[in-house]
């Protein structure tokens, strides 16, 4: 194992200006410098080195010019625009003025952080009909930056590193079987010179396995599988043996899933790294393991030797998981005392709707209580974390309300702990679903490689249809000690952005609503804010340039609910483009105005009326754009909504579908899957939707209820 031969950097220590700052936060001078001393120490704290801030995750700031007091003087200096549709997930880097940032389609952004100047942008080339695989989206959540290195996770699974100063690809690693469903969405970690990847497509069909890539040569170092494969194949560790007596039936066939596609830490002084395990494939137990059983490692936080991904200890936070309840969730570690003694915990809030402290050396369960409402379970056992499940909660082919629903209490978006406040600043969101059980569910092998696999398909084993009940967001601020919140605001909607936090005991979050909030971490109080006219989702970090500390974040509405769903407030006027901005005491620049969307159009062009082709194109429409495009269309998130096209879409509308004339801009061309004639269809039934969208928006006008 290469380790950290090169002396620590020169450390510029930079003042802070106009302020009574104790303290000296130094910054690095370009990416050159990070190595594995200045990661393990967690400094310096001018520059935000790391996905997660830290490896703790805490995406705490020490810095500590804008305060309680002056916060409310922020303002824009400039913003950022993504080139691509699709939701904006990610937190940036920034080092030695520069900010490196991910956008749709894995595109990596190199951002002057004085002038948001672009200096260079790397495009994968992920080929477009690769999103058909993305359950939630064409996000990326982030690059990871080591030794002059930028490296991303792409959408079809590669890992690729950069030059930091030019883009260039030093390497680039295959890090799947091109055959298998699996797609990256997450940011790579680097411990010890290993860059670390996981991955997602438990949705689909996969076996989920988290590997480690030397960050010099891009040679894979490890792979850990996170369930057991075909027992007929051997098993590839004795973890993996220990796992399998906790499956039964045939679970290999359709994957068994637990993919890690999000969360990690890492604790130098233990030497652990710490990984979030996902939701079993197909999601129904009875029909993945049919004997029953925890299914181990799924719904899990796995602690692994970084130098070999060797199994330490596992926490099952789901047990025999029926839910699509993940604890890929963001993981985060801190001191905290427990029972008169200092203890290195690890916290989540996965899916689920439990809060977990667990002992970060032994995985010792500490306590755990609900952040959100939830019904499958009656609580914790107390010795040992086990959920007490409520029988009617696993459901069979009876329809059976169930809360958190698929996208969880919590799902990806960041959480700040603040060692300050003792508090951890949570996005959270109460949502409700009715699921059954499939009864005609069989595993689909998709044959991925030529992307030939027809009609989009998943292998959940379930159905599920709305629960007719409200869906709020919160943030909350949640006291891991007592495990109660300490407060909490009511969001616009429900799906809203990852928070950060800093030594002066502020909260930044975003909004569903294109709100950028800064809150008092003391009792939740909103000190500013500004509106960026698009849904927020990404991380927010802070850091300085020129002794001056910026606040950034990245807006672009998307991911599993925004990618056809709407977002809120005053921002569901507006397209949804991805946007990055960078705010600071006394910064001027006006929030740039974002496009209004257009309005229904119905073209004038030959088209079937008759209720059997309009029902044909309903059926193909719901097997190949749907799951894009939204009910009849008429998404109004992230992607186009296909009722508000124009004239020339519509005379182009076979070209785009079948000769792939907009692939730059993410739409895949589905040649050989659809025909002339079925385009034409999907593209009647399109025209009817919007036929009816503007019957409604005319009845609407000529209300007078609409005149309140
Ligand atoms: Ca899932």
């Amino acid at each position: 194992m290469r380790r950290g031969s090169a002396a620590l950097p020169v450390l510029m220590l930079v003042a802070a200006c106009g302020n009574e700052a104790e303290t000296n936060p130094a910054r690095l001078a370009s990416p050159s410098d990070v190595t594995d001393e200045v990661l393990e120490a967690a400094a310096p704290n001018g520059d935000w080195l790391m996905y997660g801030g830290n490896y703790a995750e805490d995406r705490f700031s020490t810095l500590d010019q804008i305060t309680k007091e002056n916060v409310d003087q922020l303002g824009l200096v400039w913003s950022y625009d993504f080139d691509l549709r699709g939701g904006v997930e990610t937190t940036p880097l920034v080092v030695g003025g520069v900010m490196y940032a991910s956008g749709p389609w894995s595109v990596v952004h190199a951002i002057d952080a004085r002038t948001g100047e672009r200096l260079w942008r790397y495009d994968p080339g992920v080929p477009r009909i690769r999103g058909r695989l993305a359950c939630c989206d064409v996000v990326n959540r982030g690059v990871a930056m080591y030794e002059g290195k930028i490296i991303v996770g792409t959408l079809d699974g590669r890992l690729v590193a950069l030059d930091a100063a030019t883009g260039e690809v030093v390497w680039d690693a295959l890090t799947i079987d091109p055959n298998e469903a699996y797609t990256i969405t997450g940011a790579p970690r680097v411990v010890q010179g290993l860059v670390i990847i996981g991955n997602g497509g438990a949705e689909y069909g996969v076996r989920g396995y988290v590997s480690a890539y030397d960050a010099d040569t891009g040679e894979m170092a490890w792979r850990t599988y996170t369930v057991p494969g075909d027992p007929a194949d051997g098993f590839e560790s004795d973890a993996i043996e220990m796992a399998a007596a906790t499956w039964s039936g045939e679970w290999w066939i359709a994957g068994g899933g637990g993919t890690a596609w999000d969360g990690m830490a890492y604790d130098p002084g233990l030497d652990l790294l710490y990984v979030g395990t996902g939701n079993g494939s197909p999601w129904s137990r009875n029909l993945r393991s049919p004997g029953g059983g925890d299914n181990l490692f799924l719904a899990s936080i796995l602690a692994l030797r970084p130098a070999t991904g060797e199994y330490v200890w596992h926490f099952q936070t789901t047990p025999g998981d029926h839910w699509d309840y993940t604890a890929v969730q963001p993981l985060t570690l801190a001191d905290i005392e427990f029972d008169g003694r200092m203890r290195r915990v690890i916290m989540q809030a996965p899916k689920n709707g439990f809060f977990y402290v667990l002992d970060a050396e032994t995985g010792e369960f500490l306590s755990g209580q609900p952040y959100i409402t939830l019904n499958w379970a009656d609580g914790l056992d107390l010795e040992t974390g086990r959920p007490v499940e409520r029988p009617e909660a696993v459901h069979t082919v009876d329809w059976t309300v169930i809360t958190p629903a698929a996208l969880g209490g919590h799902n990806w978006q960041p959480q700040s702990y603040n060692p300050l406040t003792g508090l951890m600043y949570l996005p959270i969101q109460e949502g409700w679903v009715e699921r059954s059980e499939d009864p005609d569910w069989e595993f689909t092998d998709l044959q991925i490689a030529d992307h030939s696999f027809g009609p989009a398909v998943n292998n959940l084993g379930h159905r599920s249809r709305s629960a007719g009940r409200d869906d709020p967001g919160f943030l909350i601020a949640w006291d891991p000690k007592a495990q109660e919140p300490r407060w909490s605001v009511e969001l616009a909607g429900y799906w809203n952005g990852g928070t950060m936090t800093t030594a002066t005991g502020l909260v930044f979050q975003g909004g569903g609503d294109g709100r950028f909030v800064a809150y008092d971490g003391e009792n939740g109080d909103a000190l500013w804010e500004a509106s960026t006219h698009l849904g927020i989702l990404g991380g927010p970090v802070t850091y300085l340039v020129d002794d001056q500390q910026y606040v950034s974040v990245a807006a672009g509405w998307g991911g599993a609910r925004g990618r056809s769903g709407a977002p809120y407030g005053e921002a569901a006027n507006y397209e949804q483009r991805g946007r990055l901005f960078t705010f600071a005491i006394g910064g001027t620049t006006p929030i740039p105005a974002a496009r209004t969307k257009r309005p229904f159009f119905v073209p004038d062009l030959e088209l079937p009326t008759d209720e059997t082709a309009l029902a044909a194109g309903r059926r193909l429409y719901g097997q190949y754009c749907g799951s894009c495009h939204g009910a009849r269309g008429g998404s109004e998130g992230a992607m186009p909504n296909l009722q508000r096209s124009t004239a020339i879409t519509h005379r182009n509308f076979e070209r785009i579908v079948i000769e792939g004339s907009r692939e730059e801009e993410g739409m895949p061309s589905f040649t050989g899957l659809l025909d002339a004639d079925e385009v034409r269809l999907i593209q009647a039934y399109v025209v009817s939707g919007a036929r009816a969208s503007l019957a409604e928006a005319s009845a609407a006008d000529a209300s007078p209820d609409s005149h309140d």
